[in-house]
């Protein structure tokens, strides 16, 4: 075991089942972090590892396509080599094509000779959603819908309510509710969690968490990359449904749900899901749509898909009654940030102010920013008494909390943590399906806006076209430091 990689709760002896396992999901994402797992000691030699494709593959030929997106975790421990190769040692293949009735048959003897109550098997269609349906099928014309089977989805779960709910009626004709694990991989970072301790683990920041002392909350997930070799896809998807739906909206209810009364699975996703029922609708001229220079000749054809969104929002329960929630997201942007930016209101008195008399405060807010990604942390931003002697001149001074810097070890990625409380079976950072439905309510018309208007085109490296949704109540965004 390497010392040097967190390490965590003990995860029981798993069958990883991986439907598409030679993918692009599966080999830059999921085996990569069984790696480092199995690296810290939690994926074990009892667990086994199948890949299921449709083209038939050698452990060869499997290694050496994984081996480069393992590079950057094998370089850092000693013996790297030697672990893929153990890792390795837990492959078994399986040609399988889901969408032939019948085929699993081989697959379930290997599974059913080590099937063990205590032992999970884990079904991960990291196939096509459109094979969704038939996958579930199989598995279950193949008798493996044991009591310990659990599915692991990715979104996209449709591209609207309807579809989603269909989508998902077809996995519960299969599998329970509690067998399922929706997986938003935003919900695995180690910051997204860590919003949770600071909220409900203190005392200090709950007290002004509201719309006493909030004057409003920003949330920015910018890329910098484009569409590219993804344009044919995400031209069908466009940022709201990409990445509006599920991971903003994630990250908004994160931020503005009631403390659940237990850190368990179903009381956060009830809290979560109690914050979109009190999403208001948004209106036409609270939304901006962008869409970045290149874009078009990219996708080869005129497109008004949107690469940016940004919206103002208001959520109607007395916590945040008249606090506007902004959030915006979009690629080709200047900075790779996701960050979250609580700007609380000025003081209500200036003693500083000449005389003690003063119309108006003019001061920088306080400011709580949370750094999701990159370089996850925390910053406080506070106002100091410049030093020396002269008068009392204020100045913006901060209290930075570098993740990265503080715990001297690397954060996990946040597959690592998904794949290990799918095998413990903890939900809490999974998706219920009310909660996907109660987004894509949200999200229904303002899909349905961006299909009767076109994008403003923004520059490439600029921070997107909706400084006008600020400005006009005097307040702006609030950017992401390039070097934070
Ligand atoms: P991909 O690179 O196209 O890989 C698809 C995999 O499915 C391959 O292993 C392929 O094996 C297998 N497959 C295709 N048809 C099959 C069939 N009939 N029976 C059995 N296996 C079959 O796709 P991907 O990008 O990894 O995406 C997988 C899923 O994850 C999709 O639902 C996608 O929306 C989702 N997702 C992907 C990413 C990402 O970063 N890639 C991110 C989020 C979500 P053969 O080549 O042998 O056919």
């Amino acid at each position: 075991m390497n010392e040097a990689l967190p390490q965590s709760a003990v995860v029981p002896a798993s069958d990883y089942v991986i439907i598409g396992g030679t993918g692009d999901l599966a080999l830059r994402k999921i085996f990569p972090a069984l790696l480092l797992r199995y690296a810290a000691g939690q994926v074990t030699d009892d667990f086994r590892l199948f890949v299921v494709c449709r083209q038939v593959i050698s452990p060869e030929e499997f290694k050496a396509k994984l081996e480069p997106h393992c590079q950057p975790t094998l370089s850092g421990l000693d013996d790297g080599a030697g672990l893929l190769n153990r890792l390795m040692g837990l492959v078994e293949f399986a040609c399988i094509d889901m969408s032939k009735p019948m085929s699993m048959t081989g697959l379930a003897e290997s599974l059913m000779a080590k099937a063990d109550a205590e032992r999970p098997v884990i079904f991960y269609l990291s196939i096509a959603p459109s094979l969704f349906s038939a996958a579930c099928q199989r598995i279950h014309e193949a008798g493996l819908v044991l009591p310990q089977s659990r599915l692991v989805v990715e979104k996209p779960l449709g591209h609207d309510r309807a579809s989603s709910q269909e989508i998902n009626d077809e996995l519960l004709s299969v599998f329970r509710e509690d067998q399922i694990y929706r997986i938003d991989h935003y919900l695995g970072k180690e910051t997204v969690q860590n919003l949770m301790a600071l909220r409900f683990a203190n005392v200090i920041f709950e007290a002004l968490w509201n719309n006493r002392y909030i004057d409003n909350i920003q949330i920015t997930v910018a890329e910098t990359v484009g569409a590219g070799n993804r344009a044919s896809y995400y031209d069908n998807y466009g940022a709201i449904r990409d990445m509006l739906q599920n991971h903003l909206l994630q990250l908004l209810c994160l931020v503005a749900m009631e403390p659940p009364a237990r850190f368990n699975a179903d009381q956060v996703r009830n809290e979560k899901k109690r914050v979109l029922e009190a999403l208001r609708p948004v209106r036409p001229e609270n939304v901006v749509l962008g869409q970045y220079q290149e874009y078009a000749h990219e996708v080869g054809v005129p497109t008004t898909t949107e690469t940016y969104v940004a919206l103002k929002v208001l959520i109607d329960n007395w916590r945040w009654a008249g606090v506007p929630f902004y959030i915006r997201t979009g690629k080709k942007l200047k900075t790779r940030a996701s960050e979250i930016v609580i700007t609380f209101k000025n003081r209500p008195h200036d003693i500083f102010a000449k005389d003690g008399i003063t119309d108006e405060i003019n001061e920088i807010p306080n400011r709580l920013i949370i750094r999701v990604q990159p370089h996850e942390g925390l910053r406080l931003l506070l106002t100091s008494k410049e030093p020396g002697p002269g008068g009392m001149r204020l100045f913006p001074s901060e209290l930075n909390l570098s993740f990265g810097e503080t715990f001297n070890e690397r954060l996990p990625e946040a597959y690592e943590r998904l794949l290990m409380d799918i095998a413990r079976g903890n939900q809490t950072l999974f998706m219920r399906l009310d909660e996907v439905l109660a987004a894509w309510e949200f999200i229904d018309p303002l899909v349905d806006l961006a299909t009767k208007r076109i994008p403003l085109m923004y520059r490439e490296g600029s921070m997107g076209p909706a400084d006008d949704l600020l400005t006009s109540t005097g307040r702006a965004w609030f950017d992401p430091k390039e070097d934070a």
